[in-house]
């Protein structure tokens, strides 16, 4: 931790960076923890900021001893970077919620920046936590890289959880690096494979950068082909059927059933769409469950048909949505609508399952040169 109190009550703080003669001073008086009021130490050594600990381990429930050097610097850092234009409160302690974020600014957000993993229902409760006191949540993301995979980036479930959305960004995620004193901003996250996403990735500078950060327009991400995706499609279903469960799985089960085959499903199924971040299934599972269960006989569905379609599916389990607890919008009907811009602009032999391989490899070529660019350039917020 980053504060304490003294006999008085009065608080002190190390983020302003002390000096030593102020280090020696701090050394020489006693000082409390502000949650449990069990004295404290000043720790200042080579690897860690210098910080405060309980003198004897106990159970503090507000303040959990064992931050990262790299949690302490970083909260440092941002409470600097903020405080230079802003009122901000260092570790302050919420009563009504019981909840201390590392830092809070003017009463309204609440920042949290998390290095080390979080199980998901704790970082919901603190979200909701931080909503009910009318306190914008915003979480910064502090962990290891974000590793690189050719032109895309691993995201997981865990990285998930931080995605903000806006509808100038689309999907983004802010990663704050104390070692380089540097934000990386990966905004219009769009998955091209489960856990794999295409990004606009912007490196920014602490002290190039005011609060609240206003980031500028982001360059498109990386683009991605319509024949690249559909490779990537044919390969999701190649390992559900040959290394995991999938076959026995409802998808694969009700594909069977309804005397389909799962790779000359129509060409229709399977198509990447704005905002199908909020969905964690793959897009053939649930574009084959709205076209098995609605628009095979309703061709003209509309979004909120749609959407109730998917929710019966996602309330039986077959189809998953991403937790994304800081994304307010967008919502189920806006994914439909989306698709069904798509469905409806597909030609009529696009909707329906090929013979045989080589047919669809001809419509797939046809399907491409028509609405590759359209498809694509919908992605793009
Ligand atoms: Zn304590």
């Amino acid at each position: 931790m980053l504060i304490a109190i003294d006999q008085s009550g009065e608080v002190i703080s190390l983020a302003q960076q002390p000096d030593e003669q102020m280090l020696g001073k701090i050394r020489a008086s006693i000082y409390f923890c502000p949650a449990c009021r069990e004295p404290v130490i000043l720790k200042a050594g080579a690897v860690k900021i210098p910080h405060f600990a309980h003198k004897q381990s106990h159970a503090c429930k507000s303040f959990s001893e064992g931050e990262s050097a790299r949690h302490l610097k970083g909260k440092s850092d941002l409470y600097r970077w903020i405080r230079s234009t802003h009122e901000v409160k260092l570790e302050a302690y919420l009563p009504e919620i019981a909840q201390r974020p590392d830092l809070l600014v003017e009463e309204k957000t609440a920042i949290e920046y998390q290095c080390s993993a979080l199980p998901a229902a704790l970082f919901l409760k603190r979200t909701e936590g931080y909503r009910q006191q009318h306190v914008f949540p915003f979480w910064i993301y502090g962990g290891p890289p974000i590793k690189k995979q050719g032109p895309f980036y691993g995201f997981s479930l865990f990285h998930r959880l931080f995605f903000h959305y806006s509808p100038s960004f689309g999907f983004w995620l802010l990663a704050y690096c104390p070692d380089q004193e540097c934000f990386t901003l990966y905004s219009q996250l769009t998955p091209v494979y489960p856990s794999l996403y295409a990004a606009a990735v912007q490196n920014i500078p602490l002290c190039s950068l005011a609060y609240p950060p206003a980031f500028d327009a982001a360059s498109p991400f990386q683009p991605f082909s319509l024949s690249d995706w559909f490779l990537r499609r044919e390969r999701w279903l190649q390992q559900q059927i040959y290394f995991t469960k999938g076959l026995s799985g409802p998808f694969f089960h009700t594909v069977y059933q309804s005397k389909n085959h799962p790779s000359l499903l129509p060409l229709c199924i399977g198509l990447p769409v704005r905002f199908m971040t909020l969905i964690k299934s793959h897009p053939i599972e649930w574009q084959f469950y709205l076209w098995h269960d609605l628009l095979a006989y309703q061709e003209n569905a509309t979004a909120e048909e749609a959407a109730a379609v998917i929710k019966k599916r996602i309330e039986k389990g077959d189809v998953q949505l991403n937790q994304l607890p800081l994304c307010l919008s967008p919502e189920l009907p806006e994914v439909m609508e989306e698709y069904l811009v798509i469905w409806r602009a597909a030609g009529a032999v696009n909707k329906e399952p090929c013979r045989t391989v080589c047919e669809q490899m001809e419509r797939k070529t046809a399907f491409i040169r028509n609405f590759e660019e359209f498809i694509i350039s919908r992605l793009i917020f």
